[in-house]
């Protein structure tokens, strides 16, 4: 190892407590150190900060980091300077003094990382001092904000062009979560990246345990859920501001603290929920997908899609928000036809070129939703990324579907549909089969035809389901622009009528379906149990006579250890992940403390 290596593990230990590099973090720093420029591509919580934080740490100057979101930098300096790292921001947010200071202390040597935005980078002040003071390594963070096809284009960004010109000499690395290849190449070639390393990870994130499941029932579904993750964070994401307020109000009935976030609320009160969602007051944030971008909160356990997302790069972004601390994770995705058609009818109703694709990505999300195969394979393979293995981590793995033969099911469905002459939607489908007497199937005179009443081995729950595995396998369709009646296909008529089979997924098995224990393969055990309770309160304790946010102090993942390791002496609690020197000084001893009186309390009972 050279000698520059053997600097940044002991920095990495130092600092932040860690005992290892996760994939390619080492392989990054070296090719910093090499004096390379790098363009870097690692999912949301993989540990991409850590890449020039290191470097900006083990070396003589100061690294600017450059970042889109002045509420993410305000976080990031406060989990840095809580680890004894000499670092600021500088940004429109400060006072005049405020910035002349942070101006002096970058000038005078005394920071080794400086946060700032893109606009002020490009001011000839700024510039000035840059010329002036030290840098060893300019990081861009979301850099796929610089081009303009990503999905996050700001024009600001453009500016940072001059970089290499005017620094030919300081590496440049650019990181981001989200980049194609266009992207990626549009990235290099805008900030002029000299020969650039590029570094792709893995976009897995094995923490988070991914579940889909039908939506009914879902206020029930999700109370019971919360009520079994008591005091873990999590989001639930609406697709309409009401539904956020009425779920939120509906929680809050059940005991539960929860409240809503929308683009409708005036911007105080936004920042106060997400004030009291950071520092754990609100255990649960009913939203739109405004809310997360601006939070690095890392103790989000759960994220819940109320609905269904509208393509999977969205999905998987906003899923991407729990767990980043690495500690078990879990996604819940609740899934609807309804939500299809809605969003459908969004899309059509304001027609562009891209409709199409629109359309069609949300018809691969509404298959992830529902196919019965492994959920890690299938979205690591939307995104090019190819796996064999089933991940044992997901619903579909812990309970493989059983596949039973359906034809005869099948053949029910499909000549009520032709009974029906194609005029009824998958609702109606649904009632004739189970024979009910609704005002509308009668008037329809639906209860006369043969297939009335034929369907009742099954409940209505499984015969939504089953209908929807026939649309999935192309046996029905559904005439988006006709009420979404239910059409007969090629396929449907060889069902009908020369003896074609269908195999289907039991439907009681996807009801059955148990919510299965997160585990996370890690080197170190970890639990959650009467003594983690307990140190999660004495972090919260601690957080607020601090005003900083729980996670700041420590994360889930060190107090799971601590609670499993039992720590009782510095050394030991110093082994704990996320022990770095200062926090050792700064909470070891409370911590230890704790941890002894809770176990003479234990050793008495
Ligand atoms: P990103 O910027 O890629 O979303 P972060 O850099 O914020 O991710 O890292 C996510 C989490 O992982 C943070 O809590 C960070 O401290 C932690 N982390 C990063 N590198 C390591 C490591 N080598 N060992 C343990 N934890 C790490
Ligand atoms: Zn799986």
């Amino acid at each position: 190892m050279g000698e520059l290596l053997q600097k940044s593990r002991e920095a990495l230990q130092r600092y932040f407590g860690y005992k290892e590099f996760r994939p390619l973090q080492a392989e990054v720093i070296q090719s910093i150190y090499d004096g390379k420029d790098v363009l870097l591509l690692m999912p949301t919580g993989g540990g991409k900060s850590i890449c020039y934080q290191i470097p900006a740490l083990t070396r003589a100057g100061c690294c600017i980091v450059v970042s889109p979101l002045i509420s993410l930098m305000k976080d990031q300096v406060e989990g840095l300077v809580a680890n004894g790292v000499r670092a600021a921001f500088l940004n429109s947010s400060l006072s005049h003094g405020e910035q002349q200071k942070v101006g002096n202390d970058l000038y005078n040597g005394r920071l080794d990382l400086l946060y700032t935005s893109p606009e002020k980078m490009c001011s000839q002040e700024f510039y000035n001092l840059l010329k002036a003071a030290k840098i060893n390594l300019f990081a861009i963070d979301e850099a796929h904000c610089i081009s303009s096809w990503g999905h996050d284009f700001r024009p600001e960004y453009r500016k940072l062009t001059f970089l290499k010109k005017s620094f030919p000499q300081v590496p440049v690395i650019a990181v981001t979560a989200t980049a194609d290849k266009l992207t990626r190449m549009d990235i290099a070639r805008q900030l002029h990246l000299d020969e650039p390393e590029v570094f792709v990870a893995s976009f897995d994130r094995p923490n988070i345990f991914l579940e889909a499941r039908p939506g009914r029932k879902k206020f029930e579904q999700i109370r019971d859920f919360v009520r079994r993750r008591p005091g873990q964070p999590g989001i639930i994401y609406c697709l309409a501001k009401k539904t956020t307020e009425s779920l939120a109000a509906k929680l809050q009935e059940a005991g539960i603290v929860a409240d809503s976030y929308h683009a409708g609320h005036d911007s105080l009160r936004r920042s106060s929920v997400q004030e009291d969602f950071i520092s754990d007051r609100t255990q649960v944030i009913c939203a739109t997908i405004a809310f997360g971008m601006g939070i690095d909160k890392s103790n989000v356990r759960w994220v819940i899609h109320y609905n269904l997302p509208k393509n999977i790069e969205s999905y998987y972004q906003e899923i991407g928000r729990c767990g980043r601390d690495g500690a078990a994770a879990h996604a819940l995705l609740f899934h609807s036809f309804s939500d299809v058609m809605t969003m459908r009818s969004f899309i059509s109703s304001e027609p562009s070129e891209n409709s199409q694709v629109y359309l069609t990505k949300l018809d691969r999300m509404y298959e992830y939703a529902t196919a019965a195969i492994c959920r890690r394979k299938m979205l690591l393979n939307y995104f090019n990324e190819a796996r064999e293995e089933d991940c044992g981590h997901c619903d579909v793995c812990k309970n493989p579907p059983e596949y039973i033969d359906g034809t005869v099911t099948a053949q029910k469905a499909l000549s009520a549909v032709a009974r029906c002459r194609e005029q009824i939607g998958s609702g109606m489908l649904v009632d004739i089969l189970r024979g009910s007497k609704g005002y509308q199937l009668v008037n329809a005179g639906y209860d006369k035809i043969k297939t009335w009443g034929a369907g009742r081995e099954h409940n209505q729950e499984a015969w939504f389901q089953y209908i929807n595995q026939l649309i999935l396998q192309g046996l029905l369709e559904v005439a988006y622009d006709d009420h979404n009646k239910l059409r007969l296909t090629p396929a449907a008529k060889e069902v009908l009528f020369t003896g074609r089979k269908v195999k289907l997924v039991k439907a009681e098995v996807l009801k059955k379906r148990q919510e299965a224990k997160a585990q996370v393969k890690t080197k170190r055990e970890r639990v959650r149990d009467d003594l983690f309770e307990h140190l999660r309160q004495l972090r919260l304790q601690i957080s607020r006579e601090k005003g900083v946010p729980p996670y700041i102090i420590f994360s889930d993942a060190s107090l799971e250890e601590m609670a499993a390791m039992r720590p009782t002496t510095e050394a030991d609690f110093a082994n704990i992940n996320g022990v770095g020197e200062l926090k050792l000084r700064e909470f070891g001893q409370t911590f230890i403390t704790a941890i002894q009186e809770y176990l003479e309390e234990e050793s008495r009972k």
